[in-house]
């Protein structure tokens, strides 16, 4: 069984369809009713400084009536019914008919049936600017911190300033209080210029690191992975794992294998990712994640004509209990348009194949839409579908992808797929109250 993914193979989570709010109730056909219509908006609309949804409305649609057409369209990133929207975050505008004034359409008002399209109250609930979120400036990082019961994705992280929700930040707060400084990398520092990010070797990796706090900080994540997690940060077990897999390849292209340096994102998503199942992790057990991984490629297939591959993300070897990350994934937002999002997430739906694999039956037995771990049940239609389109794999690839929303997008998950959020839910909620049960 294959425990991969890959930049293309997985589709974009469901979203809500754009509602265009009643526009065609009552439409006759004809062209005169057509011509009295638009078709306005499109894009994105990236939240400034006292926006609100009724007055995006009013700029892209020329009506501020329409702002719950903008809500229904970013059920992940509005809150609070559409009175909460956060400076930054980029909404979907949805083309929608708009129906235009009758203003310029020959005749005297009254004579046709093709009046001005009524005035139309203003709901206020659109009309609450949106909120900056708590600038933060740390020896540690620059971030912009949301509250904790901020829904759905964060913004998109943007030149060096990180998206953190408030209880992340206090973590990272407590971490570098803690972090005691590390004498090789001060040494190091010293002859860093840090103009670019820097290739530096922390713990045996290669990371790249844009300063000499973002180098405390991966010294201080592996050493919390290795001595909290009692996971090993070993790129060359990655390589090794790949070679171990896949070893009907020819020798020309295993040749081809190599480890690859972390970007200090990328560490950033594994740690995250790697807290999500802290209460699973402790260095006495074997888990079924002994090491990570940062490896350049996998290999496409475990054929005497397999190669190396540019698109697989993240995989997870049984064999060795392994779980790598390639540079397929460095850039990718295939699953969410904030790439820091999209690292988390693939670490967690690799971790996900090591550390719940022996939560495969129960889940497939209770969301009804498998016959066995790897055949849906022969009618579906009734069945409630896994989230993506790479969750039909199997029943292991639905559980990793679920588990994956759960962790990043629960309002996703919850909403589309109720028996998997509620399955995973149950699950994970026993992890905290029975932290020695595995
Ligand atoms: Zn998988």
């Amino acid at each position: 069984m294959k425990s991969r993914r890959t930049t293309e193979s997985t589709a974009s989570p469901p979203t809500a369809s754009a509602s265009a709010m009643g526009m065609n109730s009552g439409a006759g056909n004809g062209a005169a009713q057509d011509a009295l219509k638009k078709r306005m908006g499109g894009g994105t609309w990236t939240v400034a400084a006292g926006d609100t949804l009724s007055r995006i409305a009013s700029r892209r649609y020329g009506n501020a009536a329409l702002w719950e057409t903008i809500r229904d369209s970013n059920p992940d990133r509005v809150q609070d019914g559409g009175r909460l929207i956060y400076v930054g975050t980029e909404l979907d505008i949805p083309e929608v008919d708009v129906p235009q004034p009758a203003a310029g359409v020959s005749g005297a008002a009254g004579t046709s049936g093709a009046a001005a399209a009524p005035p139309v109250a203003v709901d206020p609930i659109g009309e609450c600017p949106a909120q900056l979120p708590d600038a933060r400036v740390t020896a540690f990082g620059t971030f912009e911190v949301y509250p904790d019961d901020y829904e759905g994705l964060l913004p998109r992280s943007h030149d060096g300033v990180q998206m953190v929700r408030q209880a992340r930040f206090l973590e990272l707060e407590i971490e570098a209080e803690t972090a005691t400084v590390n004498p090789d990398i001060d040494a190091l520092a010293e002859d860093m210029s840090f103009a670019t990010p820097e290739t530096v070797v922390i713990a045996g990796e290669q990371v790249r690191v844009a300063s000499k706090a973002e180098a405390q900080h991966v010294a201080q994540m592996f050493k919390e992975i290795k001595e909290v997690y009692g996971i090993h940060v070993d790129s060359q077990a990655g390589v090794d794992a790949v070679k171990a897999r896949y070893d009907k390849v020819p020798a020309t292209e295993i040749e081809k294998l190599r480890t690859k340096e972390w970007e200090y994102k990328e560490v950033l998503a594994l740690h995250s990712a790697l807290g999500h199942f802290a209460p699973l992790l402790d260095t006495q057990v074997n888990r079924g994640v002994r090491s990570v991984s940062k490896v350049h490629q996998s290999i496409n297939e475990n054929e005497a004509d397999g190669h190396v591959d540019r698109k697989t993300m993240g995989e997870y070897f049984g064999n060795t209990d392994n779980v790598s990350i390639f540079t397929a994934g460095t850039e990718s937002t295939t699953d969410f348009e904030d790439n820091q999002t999209q690292l988390e997430a693939t670490a967690i739906h690799e971790l996900a194949h090591g550390l719940m694999e022996k939560e495969v039956t129960g889940y497939w037995q209770a969301t009804g839409y498998w016959k066995n771990a790897t055949t849906p049940v022969k009618d579906v239609r009734n069945a409630e579908e896994p989230l993506t389109t790479y969750g039909h794999t199997n029943a292991s690839e639905d559980l990793s992808e679920a588990t994956m929303f759960y962790f990043t997008a629960p309002d996703t998950l919850s909403y589309s797929c109720p028996l998997r959020y509620a399955y995973i839910d149950r699950v994970v909620t026993g992890w905290s109250k029975q932290p020695d049960a595995r």
